[in-house]
């Protein structure tokens, strides 16, 4: 047990949570890498919701209250940090939850599902027993996705993605929202809107953000979204990084 007093105690958890979840078969050996990868980045990024993340999230929250069909694609990453978030956020927005996986098994989505159902959700999408489409550019399986989930979606929220499958849902003609702590990442770049962000500090703010926008009217929602550059979003977050290392002993 990590003791609560521990300087590093939030990261420490959310890797107890992370291992074990790889025990339960919820995660691949590439999610548990993945994770370090986020865990360096956060560390970077002072471990907190920047200011650049608060203007995607807002713009996040806009676009996917203004969607028609909206999704969340879950990992095994996303299932085992956020599962309840994830299924508030479908909630609030009337939004279907779909599993899709890099490392994709049978039992991996099997667990997967398992943890979303538990955490309150009535309908998991990407599971086996339903029709599926071709995402076109990608191999399988990954290309696979749910006939009314995904394929049918016009905006896609994937946290934690990886380049290609952003960049083919992008071709698609999907919005794409990414949150993902690595603002150099190629889903980053390719994605509509990123929000460089832990994804569990990320996901309570973006829902609390859509309850609040909500109110707003279309006109004003739009002028959101048109006004949000995402590269220039991203530069923001990756001058967060670089004031940080100003600010500490080694950049002195
Ligand atoms: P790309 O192909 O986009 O360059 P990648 O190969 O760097 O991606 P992947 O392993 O496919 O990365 O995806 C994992 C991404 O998720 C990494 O960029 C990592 O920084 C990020 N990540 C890991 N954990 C978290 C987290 N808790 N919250 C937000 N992002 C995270």
């Amino acid at each position: 047990m990590v003791p609560k007093n521990h300087p590093r105690y939030k990261s420490l958890m959310l890797r107890e949570k992370i291992e074990k979840a790889y025990k339960e078969g919820i995660l691949a050996d590439a999610g548990m890498i993945a994770h370090g990868r986020g865990e360096a980045f956060d560390y970077l990024l002072g471990e907190k919701t920047t200011k650049p993340a608060k203007n995607a999230i807002q713009t996040a929250a806009a676009s996917l209250i203004l969607a028609e069909n909206p999704v969340i694609s879950v990992n095994g990453n996303t299932a085992a940090l956020v599962s309840r978030e994830v299924v508030k956020l479908a909630d609030i927005l009337n939004a279907r939850i779909e599993i899709n996986l890099f490392h994709s098994t049978p039992e991996r989505v099997a667990a997967i599902e398992d943890v979303l159902k538990k955490a309150g959700a009535e309908e998991v999408l990407g599971t086996e027993s339903e029709p599926s489409e071709l995402i076109e550019g990608l191999s399988s399986p990954r290309a696979n996705v749910s006939l009314v989930g995904i394929y049918k979606a016009d905006v896609v929220l994937v946290p934690l993605e990886d380049g290609d499958r952003t960049e083919a849902l992008v071709a698609a003609g999907k919005f794409v929202i990414t949150i993902d702590l690595n603002p150099l990442s190629r889903t980053s770049k390719k994605a509509s809107i990123t929000i460089v962000d832990n994804i569990v500090r990320a996901m309570p703010v973006l829902i609390d953000a859509i309850k609040h926008l909500k109110r707003y009217r279309v006109e004003e929602l739009r002028k959101l979204i048109v006004n949000f550059n995402n590269s220039e979003n991203l530069e923001k977050s990756l001058k967060k990084i670089i004031e940080n290392y100003m600010k500490s002993d080694v950049g002195s």
